[in-house]
């Protein structure tokens, strides 16, 4: 090992370090009460945002430390690790990005450092559509110029954090789809101000779903977007967008894998603790193996996701690793809650171990921010070279 691998090494240290110190303050009784009133995790995020790990991706010159993929993926994967969840705060570091690679001088100047002080919040990120799903160059909200703005018509779903962020990165087509070569092409990118368009041409619906995540419905009704809010050249935003999303894979991977090693370490001490017929109920191989295997499921998705984050550093091409990692780790989480679960008995339903929610809340990341059969689809057509499957 290298002096600057020995330090590099040490530094992620300290970052996990000191996220394991900020969750501590943050303990499972704090994030149940929270799942059970339904409520954003204000106290959380902004402790987060005040000790500098939200603007961890964020160059220094514009306030932020400065820090890799790898490194936000440690982050993250700390808070899960904890018995948290990194779901209400994560897109900031991942939409960020777009702006950050693809905005003028002037809009990072503008809204960096703002989000790097946490006085501004970037965590809205705005896809989805009820008619298009997965197949996102079906969407249909349109944006058409008028002079010096854009008029924007159309509906979004479960685009999360709407009403706890300030900034909203919008996709949507500038040009109709009969006019494009590619269906890729004329689609843009916009960072919506929040807090001028709600009320303003934007209606947001919360929706209730089966874990704590702040989502909702979205209706814009000629909503206008300043033109000098369009990121990048106009009918570039898909590629920008794909862009950002080996970073997204590779945190939500992350996410998954501390998901995993809470749910693995639960299951080791309730088993070791738990004593049924003398004998505690680690003892039984029918309990012991599904946790040994949920182990080395997490490790080896471990392995997937570091290669993905240091190939994504590094600026080399990682789509394979990364959406192989996102696949793996939410599998390994998903095994890893299910013995969890069943390990504890009828008490892993009952809200005071926290099993069951974390249980609904890793069960997600095998949906979103894609469903893993489309990693299948890109594997088998990308990777392995086979027929395009949808
Ligand atoms: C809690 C939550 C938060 C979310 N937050 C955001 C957000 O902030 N912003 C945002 O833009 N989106 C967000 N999403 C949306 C999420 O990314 C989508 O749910 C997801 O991309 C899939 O779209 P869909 O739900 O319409 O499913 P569909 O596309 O309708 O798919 C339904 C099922 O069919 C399968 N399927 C479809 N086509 C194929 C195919 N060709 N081959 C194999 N299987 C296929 C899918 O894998 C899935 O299992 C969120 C979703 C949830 C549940």
């Amino acid at each position: 090992m290298t002096t600057t691998e020995l330090q590099a090494g040490e530094q992620l240290e300290a970052i996990r370090q000191g996220v394991r110190e900020l969750c501590k303050q943050f303990p499972d009784q704090y994030w149940r009460e929270i799942d059970e009133q339904r409520a954003y995790p204000e106290d959380f995020v902004n402790a987060l945002t005040k000790a500098g790990y939200l603007a961890a991706l964020i160059p220094q010159q514009y306030g932020g430390a400065g820090l890799g993929v790898l490194e936000g993926a440690a982050i993250l994967e700390e808070i899960n690790r904890s018995g948290g969840n990194a779901a209400p705060c994560h897109a900031q570091m991942y939409i960020m990005g777009t702006l950050l690679r693809h905005g003028s001088e002037e809009q990072k100047q503008r809204y960096l450092p703002k989000i790097a002080t946490g006085e501004l919040r970037l965590q809205a990120f705005g896809v989805t559509e009820p008619n298009s799903g997965s197949d996102t160059t079906h969407l249909q909200t349109t944006a058409v110029r008028k002079g010096d703005r854009y008029l924007v018509n159309g509906q979004k779903v479960f685009i999360s954090r709407v009403l706890q962020s300030d900034l909203l990165l919008l996709l949507a087509r500038t040009t109709p789809v009969e006019q494009v070569k590619r269906r890729t092409d004329g689609l843009s990118v916009f960072l919506v101000d929040l807090r001028a368009a709600r009320g303003h041409g934007l209606e947001v619906q919360p929706i209730r779903t089966m874990i704590n995540h702040a989502t909702n419905q979205l209706f814009f009704d000629d909503l206008e977007v300043p033109a000098e809010n369009l990121i990048g050249e106009e009918g570039s935003g898909f590629k920008y967008i794909l862009d950002g999303m080996n970073a997204e894979r590779v945190l939500v991977a992350s996410e998954a894998i501390g998901d995993g090693r809470w749910f693995v370490e639960r299951a080791v001490k309730y088993s070791n603790s738990r004593v049924v017929f003398d004998r505690p109920i680690g003892q039984n191989q029918g309990v012991q193996f599904p946790i040994a295997r949920a182990h080395m499921q997490v490790e080896a998705a471990e392995l997937m996701r570091t290669r993905a984050a240091q190939l994504f550093d590094a600026g080399q091409p990682c789509g394979p690793e990364a959406n192989m990692a996102k696949f793996l780790a939410s599998e390994a989480s998903w095994a890893a809650a299910n013995a969890c679960l069943d390990c504890h008995g009828g008490y892993g339903f009952t809200a005071e171990y926290d099993v069951e929610r974390k249980f609904r809340e890793t069960r997600l990341l095998i949906t979103a921010p894609i469903n893993n059969n489309l990693v299948l689809a890109y594997v088998g057509q990308h990777v392995l070279g086979m027929p395009r499957s949808y």
